[in-house]
């Protein structure tokens, strides 16, 4: 190895040009159709050139080593490959998860701020974006008919479901803050059976356990039965366990449903426990017009989460945790830190939101939000779900014509989600012949599916069992607000699928 001296000395010296390459690097990403933006490019712009594991990892020089460098120029040719073997979730026929394109007004945020690079933690050195964040909540607040209330930017949805478990048990029990839950008698949280995992992994992580998380039956759209929910609650003090927490969902994972969070409110005061709503996928219906109503009642949840960062196209990852106590969070959350959070600072301390959460340091979520607020208002957002919504509707309506190769789940659903199977020519059969074979058989249709689509780029889509209805994998499409499609592309979507499923071998 070359001396330590010449080293140092070499890293300063070529610093102004290292820098510089950054100019290259967004040179790449226009070259590369990273943003796919123009709909009449799409034939023509694959979403991912798949590459099993082993083909690429041939492909790539992967193994960083002591003294090995790379020239500048071997450095661009790396980040062109990642950028070529990446999935570009910004084409407008990616539809695998429940996140879509990307608003560039977001995307512009989120280079702000990564080259910005600072953290959330204190006025002090984010004092811009700590006003952002102040303001975004705020405004979040209000939508949701909060009239005081709180909030924080937190690391996914998962996290910001996490964060209402910890507010309910410190409301419940402020002891459990320092001295444990040692000793208490067991608590139990409710939650549906098409909840998201996030919650039974929260009761795990929170000392809860995993067998407290108890799993409420659901009706046929997917809604946590009330009955169902009192049962449950009984059952739980009558095994000696404390009942604190219920969480709600807007929006579940995979049929998209919202449950009536009005009668779960009147159950949640009756057992005196805390109403968390899961909105991450849901909660944008709250800057909604014509389908805001599904949202009825959220005013009287304690809490909720939302993930901006799904159906409105904000930069992964944007997730807001929100509640309607107005001091709770900070006495909860906060810790003495006389290192960061100093009380006898030369500013309004109330800025330094940090102490709120349980990250230290903490990326810049609001800003990217923030910007595409102020490109575009508010109200613009909210024509743009409801854009989302009725075309999932029309997707429905176009499922339903061709009622020969597609079969809904379900009729009708209340979100953007729209779950379905293709039927194959080999499969179409009279309806008397559809027996238990063949339901097992169409399960495994959309697997093979998945993989033509992985194969061509053309198109992905992503599929999913649902194992509380007993049923076999389907396709479940969630429309976002980008890209914001014309009908045609419904029309293209069916066709694909068609197109792809007769090449599949079955
Ligand atoms: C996506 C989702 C989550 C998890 O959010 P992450 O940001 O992925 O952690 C939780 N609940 C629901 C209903 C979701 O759709």
């Amino acid at each position: 190895m070359a001396e330590y001296g010449a080293i140092i000395n070499g890293v300063r010296d070529s610093l102004t040009d290292d820098w510089r390459f950054i100019e290259n690097v967004f040179k790449l990403l226009q070259n590369a159709d990273t943003f796919c933006a123009d709909p009449n490019q799409w034939d023509r712009q694959k979403i991912v050139h798949f590459m099993q594991p082993d083909e690429l990892k041939k492909l790539i020089n992967l193994s960083v080593n002591e003294e090995e460098q790379c020239t500048r120029l071997e450095i661009e040719q790396l980040c062109q490959q990642v950028i070529q073997y990446s999935v570009k979730t910004s084409h407008g026929r990616f539809h695998n998860q429940l996140f879509g394109q990307l608003d560039p007004y977001g995307l512009a945020g989120a280079l702000l701020t990564e080259a910005l690079n600072t953290s959330s933690y204190t006025f002090e050195v984010a004092p811009v974006f700590s006003l952002i964040e102040t303001e975004i909540i705020s405004t979040v607040c209000r939508l949701a008919g909060y009239t005081q209330g709180d909030g924080i930017f937190a690391p996914g949805g998962s996290a910001s479901n996490m964060y209402g478990l910890v507010l309910a048990r410190y409301k419940r029990a402020p002891n459990v803050k320092s001295t444990g839950m040692f000793g208490m008698r067991p608590l139990v949280l409710f939650t549906s059976e098409d909840s998201h995992y996030s919650m039974k992994k929260a009761a795990h992580w929170l000392g809860i356990g995993a067998d407290n998380c108890v799993a409420i039956r659901t009706n046929d759209n997917g809604q946590m039965l009330l009955s169902d929910l009192e049962a449950q609650i009984k059952a739980a003090q009558e095994r000696g366990c404390e009942p604190f927490f219920i969480n709600a969902t807007a929006g579940t994972t995979v049929l998209g449903a919202f449950d009536d969070f009005t009668g779960i409110a009147k159950l949640a005061a009756q057992y005196d426990l805390w109403l968390h709503v899961d909105a991450c996928l849901g909660g944008a219906a709250l800057l909604a017009y014509k389908h805001s109503s599904l949202l009825t009642g959220l005013q009287k949840a304690n809490s909720f989460a939302w993930n901006p960062h799904k159906t409105l196209g904000v930069p992964l990852q944007c997730s807001l945790f929100l509640t309607r106590e107005s001091d709770l969070l900070a006495r909860c959350n906060s810790i003495e830190v006389n290192y960061l959070f100093q009380q006898d600072k030369f500013y309004d301390v109330s800025y330094d939101t940090g102490n709120k959460s349980v990250q230290c340091g903490r990326k810049i979520d609001a800003f990217k939000f923030w910007l595409m607020l102020k490109a575009r208002g508010y109200g613009t957002f909210g024509h743009l779900v409801d854009h989302a919504i009725d075309m999932s509707r029309l997707l429905e309506q176009k499922l339903r014509e061709r009622t020969d190769r597609f079969r809904l789940v379900q009729d009708t659903h209340e979100y953007s989600n729209v779950c379905f199977w293709y039927i194959p020519k080999f499969m179409r059969v009279p309806k008397n012949e559809e027996n238990e074979q063949w339901w097992t058989r169409l399960f495994t249709v959309a697997p093979k599916v998945k993989q033509q689509m992985a194969y061509s780029g053309t198109l992905m889509v992503g599929y999913t069992p649902l194992s509380s209805r007993g049923l076999g994998n389907f396709f479940r499409m969630v429309l976002t607000c980008f890209p914001v499609l014309k009908t045609e592309e419904l029309d293209f979507i069916l066709d694909e699928i068609e197109r792809l499923g007769e090449m599949c071998v079955y």
